[in-house]
């Protein structure tokens, strides 16, 4: 009997041991050993197969071990505890916490929206056009058919022989006019594409197009409108230029150039030593393009712009790379 008692301490301390920062083990263990029904008790029930004469000392000899037994696991399960609170306490509440990131808006959705906040101020309205559009739309209505040179100017991702990516937000133009009656002042910020990539040329970049139809518009209210825009994005002492040039869609037509932001006119880099930059192009709507959509071009008139919000962008924060735009940086992003 003393020799089981013995192998039964014995195993008590090897399980404490081994299962020193286990909760759950020691739990079991003590379950097995001081359990209703675990080794200590089977142990017990034998004591009434020992003699008479030996019985006391015997019973004494297990009641010790219950002691000790008890002793050892709840000391075993107490500095488990403590370890467990231990750990815990590792964690420094002093430490200064980590700010979540807060989301901002990219630089060119801050450019697309202060371009039409202008431009809605002044009465025109936001409106948004799809991006896959019908050859139709992109092209023949604004006076390019099939076989028009310009069209050579726009490398177009054909979709199908009639649908492609719009290569330009002037097809929001014909939608426009199709749907409604003048008097029309409308902007169409928005994603266009071309197959072109390099320094200069990304295959997904954004314009905002603009359109006022009604009686009496004149080439006069077209610039008034333009210096009032560039002088409430750039500035109001930043001079522009209207400089001839040719679309098919409008007649006649102008590009408008601002004096240099970074040089003043000076000549720089950023404006190829001409102290003038690019900015739009615009014109009065081309009467082809009015008979396209059902208008009389004897008694309405009216005229388009179109520009890069990249560009705007760039000129307005002093950006001189447009591929940033687009890479996702958020050292680049976190700027604005
Ligand atoms: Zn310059």
């Amino acid at each position: 009997m003393e020799e089981a008692v013995r192998k039964l301490l014995d195993l008590a301390s090897k399980g404490i041991a081994e299962s020193r920062d286990d909760r759950r083990a020691l739990e079991q263990l003590k379950v097995r050993l001081l359990g209703r029904k675990g080794e200590l008790a089977a142990l017990f029930k034998n004591l009434g197969k020992v003699s008479e004469a030996d019985r006391p000392l015997v019973g004494k000899i297990l009641n010790d071990a219950k002691v000790s037994l008890e002793k050892m696991l709840a000391e075993a399960l107490e500095e488990s505890r403590e370890q467990s609170i231990r750990r815990r306490k590792r964690f420094d509440v002093t430490v200064p916490g980590r700010m979540p990131l807060r989301g901002r808006l990219h630089p060119i959705t801050q450019t697309a929206l202060e371009i039409s906040r202008i431009f809605n101020w002044l009465g025109f309205e936001t409106v948004e056009g799809p991006e896959v559009e019908l050859d139709y739309y992109n092209f023949e209505a604004l006076n390019m058919p099939k076989d028009h040179p310009a069209r050579d100017m726009q490398d177009t991702f054909y979709v199908s022989e009639d649908v492609v990516l719009r290569t330009h937000t002037s097809p929001l133009q014909v939608r426009v006019m199709e749907k409604r009656r003048p008097p029309i002042r409308v902007i169409a910020p928005g994603r266009t594409y071309r197959c072109d990539s390099d320094v200069t040329h990304t295959p997904m970049f954004h314009q905002v197009e603009g359109l006022m139809v009604g009686e009496d518009i004149s080439f006069g209210d077209l610039k008034g409108i333009l210096t009032i825009f560039v002088h409430q994005m750039f500035g109001p002492d930043v001079d522009l230029r209207f400089r001839p040039s040719f679309f098919p869609f409008t007649e006649p037509s102008a590009e408008v150039d601002i004096r240099c932001v970074m040089c003043r006119g000076g000549g720089c880099r950023v404006c190829s030593q001409t102290g003038w930059l690019e900015i739009l192009g615009s014109g009065m709507v081309d009467p082809e393009v009015f008979k396209m959509v059902g208008y009389d071009p004897e008694t309405v008139t009216g005229f388009a712009f179109g520009m890069g919000i990249e560009r705007i962008a760039m000129l307005k924060f002093g950006i001189d790379d447009l591929r940033l735009f687009f890479e996702n940086d958020l050292r680049f992003l976190m700027q604005f």
